[in-house]
């Protein structure tokens, strides 16, 4: 049984659902949140509701965006030839740290897992497939992780994408094997954007 007032433990519950926030630092927060200003805990909860609210996935990209079509995809001094695919919105952060990407961006929200019920369909591979049909495209980067299912889902894409034309690429020279791009620094993404290997289908 727990000694801490019914509503502390139902606000430590939520906040430990959030991603990173385990039991300990969400009671911490929880006990931080009820004895802080009203007005200060106002402004945060304000905050998030607000952040909700205001952004949406851009109808073109699938990036986090307050205005869609988003800036990335807007922008008409990025080389419009170049799409990098990732597998989250937040991607796209970490390679535009590394600041030397001038391409267009496409989000396909997961990868293929057969355990984890994520087939083709459930990815935005048909708005990407929409994309080389409309835009000036000549090369497809596929940034995705280098785990097992990183890799099926690059073999799937560049078996689907295979058209006349398209140069279809992967990153993953000097990549933390077996994870994902938020655990490279910008030097790594950099290079390994640099490194990219034309895949080829046999
Ligand atoms: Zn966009």
């Amino acid at each position: 049984m727990s000694a801490l007032p019914e509503p502390i433990v139902s606000l430590t519950a939520a906040l430990a659902k959030l991603p990173g926030v385990g039991p300990r630092s969400a009671e911490r927060i929880a006990l931080h949140l009820v004895q802080a200003e009203s007005a200060q805990v106002r402004q945060l909860a304000e905050a998030m509701l607000g952040a909700r609210e205001r952004i949406r996935f851009c109808e073109i990209c699938g990036s986090l965006t307050e205005k869609s079509p988003c800036a990335i995809c807007e922008d008409s001094r990025r080389d419009a030839s170049l799409v990098c695919v990732v597998e989250k919105a937040v991607d796209i952060l970490s390679i535009e740290k590394s600041g030397t990407y001038r391409g267009k961006f496409h989000v396909l929200g997961g990868k293929i897992s057969p355990l984890e019920g994520v087939e083709p369909e459930d990815l935005r591979i048909g708005e990407l497939e929409k994309r080389l049909g409309t835009e000036p495209v000549r090369e497809v980067i596929i940034a995705l992780g280098t785990d097992v299912e990183g890799d099926a889902t690059s073999h799937y894409l560049a078996k689907r994408l295979a058209r006349a034309g398209l140069k279809i690429s992967r990153i993953g020279f000097g990549l933390p094997a077996g994870s994902g791009l938020e655990f490279a620094d910008e030097l790594t993404l950099d290079r390994a954007l640099e490194g990219r290997r034309e895949m080829t289908n046999s």
